[in-house]
């Protein structure tokens, strides 16, 4: 696991690298948001551990730009006492998790295993593809950027069709995981909720995501812009 480290203090960032490097983590320190800025952007790191306040480019803009470049890197803020405005735009802005100053290197480290955690979760519970993103914790779904109301059953079904996008999925095969083993298979459950699915995913005049492969059943279209 490699973790960068944007600290201005040397002090802070010396017992944060000794403790993160006894823990095995690969750790490297950025002094300047500058240097951290440009070593986030160039390298790839498992997670950053970023100050705030900071020389050149602050911890903020630096997660802004990070995020605007859909960098998804898990980032906890170090924050001063009574930086409360910063923490909640920090938040806001998509940082994983924060700390105090003063705060014990220990606590750093649970927290840091905490977004790992909860990071590999996530890994399954976000899935976009195209203009579809699907969040798999909270059920939420939204069609650029429209949140779209499903049943629990056309949730699933999605849901299904997500895990496998550019796979043909026999219509028995659905049936069997989205509605269990006790439905005959020469019903037209699946049919039907496809077609109320597509209602709701697949407004006038958007792309198609689900395609139907006749006599076999369906596929969820691999968008050039699908992405786990
Ligand atoms: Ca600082």
């Amino acid at each position: 696991m490699r973790v960068l480290v944007v600290e201005d203090e040397p002090r802070i960032a010396s017992f944060v690298k000794q403790a993160l490097t006894e823990q095995g983590f690969d750790v490297l320190v950025a002094a300047t948001g500058d240097e951290g800025y440009d070593l986030a952007q160039h390298e790839s790191f498992d997670l950053l551990v970023l100050d705030i306040m900071l020389p050149g480019r602050d911890g903020l803009s630096i997660l802004r730009n990070l995020r605007a470049q859909r960098n998804r890197v898990p980032v906890i803020l170090l924050t001063a006492r009574g930086e409360l405005h910063e923490r909640l735009e920090g938040l806001d802005l998509g940082a994983d998790d924060y700390l105090c100053k003063p705060f014990f290197v220990e606590e750093l480290i649970a927290r840091i295993h905490a977004v790992f955690r909860r990071a590999a979760g996530d890994g399954l519970s976000l899935r976009q593809a195209g203009a579809l993103t699907v969040n798999l914790s909270t059920r939420e779904v939204r069609r650029e950027g429209r949140a779209v109301d499903l049943t629990a059953r056309e949730f699933g079904l999605l849901e299904y069709l997500l895990r496998s996008p550019g796979r043909v999925l026999p219509r028995t095969q659905i049936l069997e995981h989205v509605w269990g083993y006790d439905f005959d298979p020469q019903s037209n459950l699946v049919d039907v909720t496809i077609r109320r699915l597509r209602k709701k995913i697949e407004s006038e005049g958007e792309e198609p995501l689900i395609e139907t492969i006749r006599g076999v059943g369906y596929r969820f279209r691999e968008t050039a812009g699908s992405r786990r």
